[in-house]
């Protein structure tokens, strides 16, 4: 494996590596023979709470070479951030089958208060990390909670200014929407470059692995899972530009090869975030939906939206999946689903015996219908690869929502690297929210394009694409408040934030208003 990192180390890590007294394994091809590794370069993360506990993660990964050794890893969390009142600790085994990754499902913690927690291996300690447990499931918080999410993160693209803006809003808890890393690369000496990958395209477990190293080594990101505990589903440039289930993108694939492809990925995305035993990878298959309760206030339904799906509609004639089509015959095929049929029975239940005020729905897509109009030709037609290819869950998804009377649904969403604000609709009557969030770097879709069709698509509430960013939420037992963050540059390592457009969405009463 490549190390990536003696190339594009940013200056910050490498002013603070050197403060720790590390510069040697960082810098000095003779790091191996100091015996000094300094091994949690890739920081550390918390994730998936509940009432009495949430998942801590770090892997070991020195800067100097490859562990091949199975290593003791010590952890504690404690309830100050000086880490003297320590509630919790234990110690784990790192070993090469999942890459030195360590995650520790923490238990017997109090409900609703943060702690801090810190590994110890090799004879060095990691960074310290903030989590914050889940409210009880009886109680009716009064605090109100906030909330980040993100998406689309393409590291050639830009820093990730979005994530450092977000950890120092300190918010309880953080979505990873997908597209967290990018298997594709542009070509080298493209001007899109900002920051290259150490690798161009990757298929196999040592590719993405270089990736999600690469990625974890970036001084904000590590911020941000060090700051609060997070909840990631994934996209599709987890694997693979616009794959759905066991079908790449690309025409005459065989499903049985792509299927190791997504072995190799689905494995490399659970060593690198702070994932429950539930989501281990059995072979190609992970389970990465599932339910999270904020006491009385929120459930959190966090949606796969690529693993079990159909293969795209509209077939193009060259093979290629995922396009822009006027109609074709299986366009609306009701035997043809999004989820899967057992995720969709999953969520359709989940929702429908939701104790919460407010029932939020994180996945990666805008969900929204929108007639889209071909930048070539200007024919007017449909984006296959989102919800708009699956038209049929999300007319039974919908009409479950109205039907069951789901307390405050709204959908939390990225992939299309813009900020939109939409009513979702049956029948013309508004029966969910949806906010989608802009991309971290990923260049974002033509503005005056996109603005043009809108009049196509009155459930259109917002719409901008010219900006990167994040989206920051406050969600009380009266309203959520929705802020929609943007960096001044992501090209600037230093890039200031700023709110472009806030809504509000009142207890009982569907749909974003202007706030
Ligand atoms: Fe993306
Ligand atoms: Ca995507």
């Amino acid at each position: 494996m490549t190390d990536p990192s003696v190339i594009d180390l940013p200056r910050r890590r490498v002013v603070a590596a050197i403060g720790a007294g590390m510069a040697l394994s960082i810098l000095s091809p003779f790091a191996r023979s100091t015996g000094v590794e300094y091994p949690f370069t890739l920081g550390v993360a918390s994730g998936d709470p509940v009432p009495d506990g949430f998942v801590i993660w770090t892997r070991l990964a020195p800067m100097a070479g490859q562990l091949t050794a199975t290593v003791v890893v010590r952890w504690s969390v404690a309830t100050d951030p000086a880490m003297t009142r320590v509630v919790r600790r234990g110690q784990k085994l790192a070993d090469t089958n999942f890459a030195h990754s360590v995650h520790v499902e923490v238990t017997g913690l109090e409900p609703g208060r943060p702690y801090w927690y810190r590994f110890e291996a090799l004879g060095e300690q990691s960074p310290l990390g903030e989590s914050r447990t889940a409210p009880a499931r009886d109680q009716a918080t009064n605090r109100a909670l906030t909330l980040g999410f993100v998406s689309c993160s393409h590291w050639e693209r830009g820093y990730f200014s979005a994530y450092r803006h977000l950890a120092d809003e300190r918010p309880d808890l953080v979505f990873f929407l997908g597209d967290y890393i990018y298997d594709s690369s542009y070509p080298a000496g493209s001007n899109k470059i900002i920051r290259a990958h150490a690798l161009t395209d990757i298929s196999d477990l040592a590719g993405y692995r270089n990736r999600y190293t690469q990625y974890k080594r970036d001084p904000d990101l590590q911020a941000l899972h060090a700051a609060a505990p997070s909840v990631a589903t994934w996209d599709d440039h987890e694997v693979q530009n616009d794959y759905a289930n066991r079908w790449s993108q690309d025409p005459g694939v065989d499903p049985a090869l792509f299927l190791k492809r997504r072995a190799a990925a689905y494995q490399a995305f659970y060593e690198h975030m702070p994932l429950r035993r539930a989501s281990l990878p059995r072979g190609p298959d992970m389970r990465v939906y599932r339910r999270l309760d904020y006491g009385q206030l929120a459930r959190f339904h966090v949606l796969d939206g690529r693993q079990y799906r159909t293969e795209q509609p509209c077939i193009q004639p060259d093979g290629r999946h995922g396009g822009h089509v006027a109609t074709c015959a299986d366009l609306d095929d009701p035997t043809r689903t999004m989820l899967g049929w057992e995720q969709e029975a999953w969520l359709r239940d989940g929702l429908r015996q939701s104790p919460a005020r407010w029932n939020v729905i994180a996945q990666d897509l805008l969900v929204a219908p929108l007639v889209q109009k071909d930048l070539q030709t200007g024919a007017q037609g449909h984006w296959t690869d989102g919800w708009d290819g699956y038209s049929a869950t999300r007319t039974r998804l919908l009409n479950h929502i109205d039907a069951s009377r789901v307390p405050n649904p709204v959908f939390f969403g990225g992939d299309i690297h813009s900020f939109w604000t939409t009513d979702l609709q049956v029948a013309n009557k508004t029966v969910a929210t949806e906010f989608v969030g802009t991309s971290v770097t990923s260049d974002g879709p033509p503005y005056e394009a996109f603005k043009a069709i809108l009049p196509l698509n009155p459930h259109v509430r917002f719409f901008d694409s010219r900006q990167r960013g994040y989206v920051s939420v406050t969600l009380g037992q009266r309203q959520m408040e929705t802020r929609f963050q943007v960096v001044s540059d992501c090209r600037d390592p230093a890039a200031t934030v700023s709110t472009l457009k806030r809504f509000v969405v009142e207890d009982g009463r569907t749909g974003a208003q202007d706030a």
